[in-house]
């Protein structure tokens, strides 16, 4: 149970009535996997650590970059050439050292093995990488092992969420993207990303994961859009597809 220093802590979150103490005991126990740790991820990890999540693990295979420093605000120039998952998880628990982090250098998706290991126990996967056969590797992974997930993606002034279910019933991430193919060249590396996009997309990413892991059920299945140059938000409702065998 929470202790007083913890009600303390947590007050202005358990004040609201859809988390409440009951889930703030439950985002305590929960337990959330977070594949990549740049922009999104470093974001979404930093958000999940101040609100209380008990066990974060995080994937990344790469270093801190001077050119990182602009939009994943988790990393001090001191960061530069350390592994993400290193210096991420040094800054999670400066934040709150009541929770666990795990920090798994390497890549989700390529070793079936190493992927169920750090599926594990998770109660959520957050989707932060930055290519579709990385989230087509999430996709299979967390349907086979029956966990929901969250996948985020932003370039340039766009950025997209959407949420699948443990049933994946609302259809899943292959129904509402077929392809696999990463030669359109949609990453930060060559076509820009502007900071405050890529939050957006992260504290929507962390707001849905929490609310789940307090309690709430989430609107499985729907695309959410958001383009800052119209500051215009569409939803797409992803409809199952007879033909993808995922569903
Ligand atoms: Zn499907």
């Amino acid at each position: 149970m929470l202790d007083d220093k913890l009600l303390e802590r947590y007050s202005r979150q358990i004040l609201l009535p859809e988390i409440d103490l009951v889930g703030q005991e439950k985002i305590r126990q929960a337990s959330v996997l977070i594949v990549g740790c740049g922009g999104l991820g470093s974001m979404v990890a930093l958000f999940l650590a101040g609100a209380g999540v008990g066990k974060l693990t995080l994937v990344d295979a790469d270093s801190v970059e001077v050119s990182n420093l602009h939009r994943q605000l988790a990393f001090r120039e001191s960061d530069v050439a350390k592994p993400k998952v290193q210096a991420l998880k040094d800054q999670l628990l400066a934040l709150n050292s009541e929770i666990t982090v795990t920090a798994f250098l390497g890549r989700f998706g390529v070793d079936p093995e190493s992927d169920t290991g750090l599926l594990g126990d998770a109660d959520m996967v957050i989707d932060a990488t930055d290519n579709l056969s990385s989230r087509h590797a999430i996709e299979r992974s967390t349907r086979i092992m029956g966990k929901p997930w969250i996948m985020g993606a932003a370039t340039r002034l766009h950025g997209q969420v959407a949420a699948f279910s443990q049933s994946r019933a609302e259809g899943c991430y292959q129904c509402m993207t077929p392809s696999e193919d990463n030669s359109r060249g949609f990453d930060c590396r060559n076509e820009g990303i502007l900071g405050p996009v890529v939050g957006v997309i992260a504290a929507w990413q962390a707001q849905d994961a929490l609310l789940f892991l307090s309690g709430k059920n989430l609107e499985w299945g729907v695309l959410r859009i958001y383009d800052a140059t119209q500051q215009r938000i569409d939803r797409l409702v992803v409809t199952p597809r007879a033909e993808c065998h995922a569903s």
